[in-house]
């Protein structure tokens, strides 16, 4: 089964306070309607993201990001789970945006406790993502338990990104 990607892209939002490197992975069965992000939905879209070619991007963007995000792929724990080890020896913080809903569905046990953070919940346009008061997407901080959707509002995103610019400059981002 292929675990694949779309080429990686350096993020600052989705999650606070840190910079990531986020990986979609393709294959999403969720089927979420207005979905955003339809080329994930075929697993054979992107590239193979073997242990190889992920070590290599770590290598690249090494010391300057703090975290590395996945969308998607927790239905090949093993692949995932060996993606995480790795980031999580490369001393990154690591996040999972998962389409399943929070308590309804199960995310592997073997998978989040390699996480320090959790994004859970389907995209529904009628409630909205993470910035909306009404979502029903949940971001938790796994080391805590604690929810952090209130840091996704936009006066907390502006402030996240000040603190980012401060903190870590800009320039050395765009590798
Ligand atoms: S979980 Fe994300 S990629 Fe999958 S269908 Fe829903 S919005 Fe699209």
């Amino acid at each position: 089964m292929d675990f694949n990607c779309i080429t990686p892209s350096v993020v600052f939002q989705e999650v606070p306070n840190e910079i990531s490197l986020c990986f979609s992975i393709t294959g999403c069965k969720v089927g979420c309607k207005g979905c955003h992000s339809t080329e994930l939905w075929d697993q054979k879209n992107g590239l193979k993201l073997t242990n190889q070619l992920f070590i290599q991007y770590l290598k690249k963007y090494q010391g300057l990001i703090s975290c590395v995000v996945f969308f998607g792929g927790e239905w090949q724990p093993s692949a995932l789970i060996e993606k995480l080890l790795i980031a999580k020896n490369f001393g990154l913080k690591t996040c999972l945006y998962s389409g399943e809903e929070a308590g309804e569905k199960y995310i592997d046990l073997r998978i989040t406790q390699h996480l320090n953070f959790l994004k859970t919940g389907a995209w529904r346009p009628e409630l909205g993502g993470l910035a909306s008061s009404t979502t029903n997407q949940i971001f938790r901080d796994l080391s805590t338990g604690k929810k952090l959707n209130y840091l996704f509002t936009k006066n907390n995103i502006d402030a996240n990104q000040f603190n980012l610019l401060t903190t870590k400059g800009t320039n050395n981002v765009a590798a």
